[in-house]
């Protein structure tokens, strides 16, 4: 498939502060002959702010198959889309997958542009030393789910990165201390880039006291990291437990799932873990 001369640009904007909007930014949205935004009306304030005449157009949650349509069919005529969301980077819990894939499914360039993401800005100022991280954004807002998809992540030594919404920022990070246990770190990085802007760093165990200490504490938007399972905690532990339940004669799906559930160590790697202990034991034989 050739290339055409138009593209898709991924422009992300400012989490709060006008000044993190990047000259290149600026530029791609200038150029481009229509902006693609989630709500035309929030960002209609920040491209009249940089001089921004393009035309504009919905591309949201909810019509986002049928936008990406009109915008691929703008790029066929040749004219340039900047992709852009309410705030921060299109695509990190934020519509924008689907409109660039249709794009690069039509031979389309994609250009992203680096910027403002609520996750990264928190993680760089997180202090916390894990060499992986893993971006979950949001959580259910059911309790059960919450509490399934918490202890899926449970023996996993990335650092964790959570979005949340104030209102269910309180019951979150009880859940979070209920599952993970006390000892590990929590970040909570509330109202980014902003007047209110709070880091606040304690053990699991200290946050929910420190969140209802103050109703302010626990207003605005919020990204909450959490720092990753102990190795020896982890990998001991969960290892021990399923040797005793495979030793019992449990079949090995059920001895992970009963191991992850007593230890929190990750399910998928204690599954793998029993396999192979299983074929071990199946060739001594
Ligand atoms: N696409 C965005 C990004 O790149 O970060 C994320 C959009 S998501 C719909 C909105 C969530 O991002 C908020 O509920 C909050 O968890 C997080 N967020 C956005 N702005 C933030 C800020 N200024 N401070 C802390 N968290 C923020």
């Amino acid at each position: 498939m050739t290339e055409k001369s138009s593209a898709l640009y991924v422009v992300p904007t400012p989490l709060g502060n006008l000044a993190d909007m990047t000259p290149r930014a600026v530029e791609a949205l200038r150029r481009a002959a229509w902006v693609a935004c989630e709500d035309t009306r929030h960002s209609a304030p920040l491209l009249k702010h940089f001089g921004v005449s393009a035309r504009l157009l919905a591309a949201h949650r909810h019509n986002e198959e049928a936008a990406a349509q009109q915008i691929v069919a703008r790029l066929d005529e040749g004219e340039s889309v900047a992709l852009v969301c309410d705030a921060g980077t299109p695509a990190i819990s934020d519509p924008g997958a689907r409109v660039v894939a249709r794009a690069r499914a039509a031979g389309h360039r994609i250009v992203p542009l680096p910027g403002p993401c609520a996750a990264v800005t928190a993680l760089s100022a997180s202090g916390l030393a894990e060499p992986r991280f893993l971006f979950h954004g949001f959580l259910p807002a059911k309790a059960r789910q919450r509490e399934e998809a918490l202890r899926e992540l449970a023996g996993l030594r990335h650092a964790l990165v959570f979005y949340e919404a104030p209102h269910r920022i309180v019951e979150t990070v009880e859940a979070m201390r209920s599952v993970f246990g006390p000892e590990r770190t929590l970040v909570l990085a509330r109202e980014l880039t902003k007047l209110f802007e709070t880091i606040h760093v304690c053990p699991l165990g200290e946050a929910p006291a420190w969140l209802e200490a103050e109703a302010n504490r626990q207003r605005g938007e919020f990204v909450l990291i959490v720092s990753g399972a102990s190795p020896s905690a982890d990998d001991g532990e969960g290892e021990r437990v399923l040797k005793l339940l495979l030793g019992e004669g449990l079949p090995v799906k059920q001895a992970a799932k009963l191991a992850h559930a007593i230890t929190g160590a990750a399910k998928n790697a204690l599954y793998d873990l029993a396999l192979r202990l299983r074929e071990h034991d199946d060739s001594a034989r």
